[in-house]
């Protein structure tokens, strides 16, 4: 596969549900396996796909992080 398709798979995979835009920061992952960004969790409290709570149901997604540095990489 060409870096272009890689970037465009990896692009969709990894944006926000939220604000649909890559995040730069932390990424965060609900229980139930959805990610988002760290600023959208911030201001939602509760995953906006499955509604479990953030407060108390929330961890990093390390996995997403490294694809997004890996993504950099590609442009
Ligand atoms: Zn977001
Ligand atoms: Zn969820």
């Amino acid at each position: 596969m060409e870096d272009k398709e890689w970037y465009e798979r990896l692009t969709k995979v990894l944006e926000c549900p939220v604000c649909l835009v890559i995040p730069e920061s932390s990424i965060f992952i609900c229980s139930k396996g959805h990610s988002i960004c760290d600023l959208c969790r911030i201001q939602l409290k509760k995953c906006p796909i499955c509604t479990s709570d953030f407060l108390e149901d929330v961890a990093r997604n390390f996995v997403a992080q490294d694809l997004v540095s890996t993504l950099e990489q590609l442009k």
